[in-house]
């Protein structure tokens, strides 16, 4: 119990060292590559769990979204998915009810995935921020970087073959980038070995539904490389 205890300190002290490295290289500072995958020991020992991340969510103060928060929003559904989608940060019903996407964006989130033959409880999905930001305003970057960490323990448990990353927001934080989704929307981005797919957010296609042709071009691009000799020999 102890060892395991230490591990996932250990795991934690990991993570902890890979995110700052990361911030460094994007304060320019050379020499570092924090980009290789962290190794899969953990897992495979079955000492990093979900219900890890989750215990240091639960009562998170890390940034000062907690201050407004009802419920910790955590990331949800099939621990094997192949495919996961990333939003920015919860809205008021996910608020209330602790569940990513249930909102209006969320049902038209259900309907994108069904339209390549996924149902929710086939994929996994969460956001990069797990507290409702007031007035639903955009996450500042202090308070993206803040949060990051929880959502890319996630990733390296869950191991997708494909992230949906929805839109501007979530993208730049998840690949710390400066373009906008804009332009990089439809093509594959890398994650850590990980083929992304930056597309429009929910509920950006609700105020602009002439945006969700180039959101189902997105998807069935995601859908044929899942079906794809790459994904399945
Ligand atoms: S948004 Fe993330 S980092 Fe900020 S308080 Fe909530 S769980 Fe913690």
């Amino acid at each position: 119990m102890a060892d395991e205890t230490h591990s996932r300190e250990l795991f934690a002290i990991i993570n902890d060292v890979k995110e700052h490295l990361t911030y460094l290289e994007e304060l320019g500072v050379e020499g570092i590559d924090p980009s290789a995958p962290v190794s899969k020991w953990h897992v495979d020992e079955g000492v990093e769990t979900l219900e890890d991340v989750w215990s240091e969510t639960r009562d998170c103060t890390r940034c000062p979204l907690f201050e407004g928060r009802t419920h910790v929003v955590n990331s949800e559904g099939n621990r094997h998915a192949k495919l996961m989608f990333v939003g920015e940060a919860p809205g008021a019903d996910e608020d209330v009810q602790a569940r990513p996407f249930v909102g209006r964006a969320g049902k038209l989130l259900t309907q994108i995935m069904e339209s390549i033959g996924f149902k929710r409880e086939d994929v996994f999905i969460g956001n990069v921020n797990r507290c409702r930001p007031p007035q639903n305003r955009t996450p500042t970057t202090d308070e993206g970087v803040t949060c990051r960490p929880f959502i890319i323990r996630e990733i390296e448990i869950v191991r997708p073959k494909v992230i949906v990353v929805l839109g501007n927001v979530a993208m730049k934080n998840l690949l710390n980038t400066k373009e906008g989704i804009t332009k990089l929307r439809g093509k594959f981005q890398d994650y850590r070995g990980i083929k992304v797919m930056p597309t429009f957010h929910p509920a950006y296609l609700l105020r602009d539904p002439s945006k969700k042709r180039e959101t189902w071009e997105d998807m069935k691009t995601v859908r044929d490389y899942l079906n794809s000799d790459a994904v399945n020999q």
